[in-house]
């Protein structure tokens, strides 16, 4: 009795093995179902991949036309600058040059008229902004951003501060403010073409003596605010011996080799930047 159990059993068994086996090869067959619908998913999923890349291929296309076209409009408005100043007049009838404009002591009131003069003028801007973070210090960033409290809450103001430079003598520097970060740039660059102003260079000091203009002729001071900046000529092969947001300026001047010495609130940016240019431009004040 025993042996008929084990073997109903066995028989058992193995009617629930046949039927697995039958469950497995429906299995079987509904996988080889899902992956054939999965490769043709697949290919049409490389099919939309191949239509998105044209898409985008044409969408770059589109951007470099309208860019195109657009750099050809700001050449077109360059072109077709009407000066509104008696010196811009002067300028495009070309009876003056540029050392004239400094030498007779004109205002430059367009920044039209330093860009004619100076074509390939460089533009960097001083990162003056900022917010001080967690643990110490402080993230800077190219605009400032000042709040005043309104009845009606909170209004914010941005402001900026670019240099610009021919890198052969002559020197800008321009803060400008406005609503959003692109204006208050835009508005520094335009500002620093309008305070252009003449760097004097040479050599001063008394190890090099190779009469080049590679640093400055003497020793000059400038104050802003509490910052008091010390400018020193240095031998050839020195290099900007200065922060990096003030090596912008004396890299855009054509100095190469200087040495500073700043007292007070050198972190106040605008004071220091401003302390630099009041140097610089104390150089052209001493008569040699
Ligand atoms: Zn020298």
């Amino acid at each position: 009795m025993q042996k008929n159990k084990e073997e109903g059993e066995s028989k058992i068994v193995r009617g629930e093995s046949s039927e697995t086996k039958k469950k497995s090869k429906e299995k079987k067959k509904e996988q080889e179902l899902e992956t054939s619908e999965n490769q043709e998913e697949e290919k049409i999923e490389e099919r939309v991949g191949e239509n998105q890349e044209k898409v985008e291929e044409a969408k770059i296309e589109e951007k470099k036309e309208f860019k195109k076209i657009e750099k050809q409009k700001k050449i077109s408005e360059e072109e077709s600058w009407v000066p509104k100043t008696k010196l811009g007049n002067l300028v495009v009838e070309k009876k003056l040059t540029l050392e004239d404009i400094f030498k007779f002591g004109y205002k430059i009131k367009e920044s039209e008229i330093v860009d004619s003069f100076i074509p390939d003028l460089e533009e960097e801007v001083i990162y003056i902004g900022g917010s001080p973070g967690k643990g110490g210090g402080i993230q800077r960033r190219a605009a400032r951003r000042t709040v005043r409290i309104h009845k009606s809450g909170r209004r914010i103001n941005l402001s900026a501060m670019a240099v610009v430079g021919n890198k052969n003598g002559y020197l800008g520097i321009g803060f400008g403010r406005a609503l959003t970060n692109k204006e208050a740039i835009k508005k520094a660059m335009r500002n620093a073409r309008i305070n252009l102003f003449p760097v004097r260079r040479g050599c001063g000091s008394a190890e090099c003596k190779c009469g080049e203009e590679h640093s400055i002729p003497f020793v000059t001071v400038g104050k802003t605010g509490s910052v008091l900046i010390k400018l020193m000529p240095t031998p050839k092969g020195v290099g900007l011996c200065a922060p990096n947001e003030i090596k912008k300026i004396f890299r855009l001047a054509g100095i190469r080799d200087i040495r500073i010495r700043s007292r007070g609130q050198t972190g106040t940016r605008l004071n220091f930047v401003y302390a630099v240019e009041n140097a610089l431009k104390n150089l052209n004040k001493m008569k040699l």
